[in-house]
C-alpha cells in the first residue's frame, strides 16, 4: 500500500474548544471551520491522526474511558466527511495521582512517542504531511516528527504557554472509522522509550511554519504549500 499523506491534529484548541481538561461529552464543543476543513483536507487523500496529551488520566480527573468516549462523539459531530482516522492520546504525567499513569512517556508532547506509534500503524509519507496545533508545543512536536507546522492563531480559545509543559508520557487508539474509536490497550504498543528517535535524530525540518487562522485556512495553506 503506499505512503499516504497525513495531518497530525492538536485536539483541545485546535478541533474543539479548550475548557482545560475538557472530557465530558456535554461539553464538546467543535470549533468553527473544523468541519469544513477536516473535509476538504480528507477529500484531498490527507489521513486524519489526532495526538493529543490527556493527563488529566493520570490526574485522576477522568477515566480513559471517558477519552475514548469523547473521540466516539467528537466523530459522531465530525461525521463520515470529517471523521478523525485514528486517535492517539497520552494518558501519562509525571505529576499524576494514579498510579499507573504517574510517570514519564516518550508519548507525551512534544515527544514524539505519538507520531512513531501512528507510523506503525499507518503508511505514512512523513515528507508530504503536516501538523496542526494552537501551541508552541504542537510546533515543536512537528519540528522533532519531520511534519511541516501549522500554527493556529486567532483561534477561540485564548493562546497559552508554551513549552512549559514537556514532560513525556503514552496512550493510544487504533484507527477507527466515523464510528467509536477502538482503544488499543497502551501497555501492548511498541512504544519503549528505545523505539522513539532520540531528539536531534528526527529529520530536520527546515520548512517554516504555516500560520492559519482556523481549520479552512490551514487547509487553503496546507494545498497551497503542497503545490508550490
Ligand atoms: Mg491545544
Amino acid at each position: 500500500m503506499a505512503a499516504r499523506p497525513c495531518i497530525f491534529l492538536d485536539r483541545d484548541g485546535t478541533l474543539v474548544e479548550d475548557k482545560g481538561y475538557v472530557h465530558r461529552v456535554e461539553d464538546l464543543v467543535v470549533l468553527p471551520h473544523v468541519q469544513a476543513g477536516l473535509a476538504r483536507l480528507k477529500t484531498a487523500g490527507f489521513l486524519l491522526i489526532v495526538v493529543t496529551n490527556q493527563s488529566g488520566v493520570a490526574r485522576g480527573l477522568y477515566p480513559e474511558s471517558a477519552v475514548h468516549a469523547f473521540h466516539a462523539a467528537l466523530n459522531q459531530q465530525l461525521g463520515a466527511a470529517a471523521a478523525i482516522d485514528a486517535f492517539y492520546y497520552c494518558p501519562y504525567h509525571v505529576d499524576g495521582v494514579v498510579a499507573e499513569f504517574a510517570r514519564e512517556s516518550p508519548l507525551r508532547k512534544p515527544d514524539i512517542g505519538m507520531f512513531e506509534a501512528a507510523r506503525g500503524d499507518h503508511e505514512i509519507d512523513v515528507e508530504l504531511s503536516y501538523m496542526i496545533g494552537d501551541r508552541e508545543l504542537d510546533v515543536e512536536f512537528a519540528r522533532r516528527a519531520g511534519l511541516r507546522p501549522v500554527l493556529l492563531e486567532g483561534g477561540a480559545t485564548p493562546r497559552r504557554a508554551g513549552l512549559s509543559d514537556v514532560k513525556p508520557a503514552l496512550g493510544h487508539e487504533a484507527p477507527s472509522d466515523a464510528g467509536p474509536a477502538l482503544c488499543r490497550d497502551p501497555a501492548s504498543a511498541s512504544l519503549e522509550p528505545a523505539a522513539v528517535m532520540p531528539r536531534g535524530a528526527a529529520p530536520a525540518n527546515k520548512r517554516s511554519v504555516l500560520l492559519a487562522r482556523d481549520m479552512e485556512d490551514a487547509a487553503e495553506q496546507i494545498f497551497a504549500d503542497a503545490h508550490s
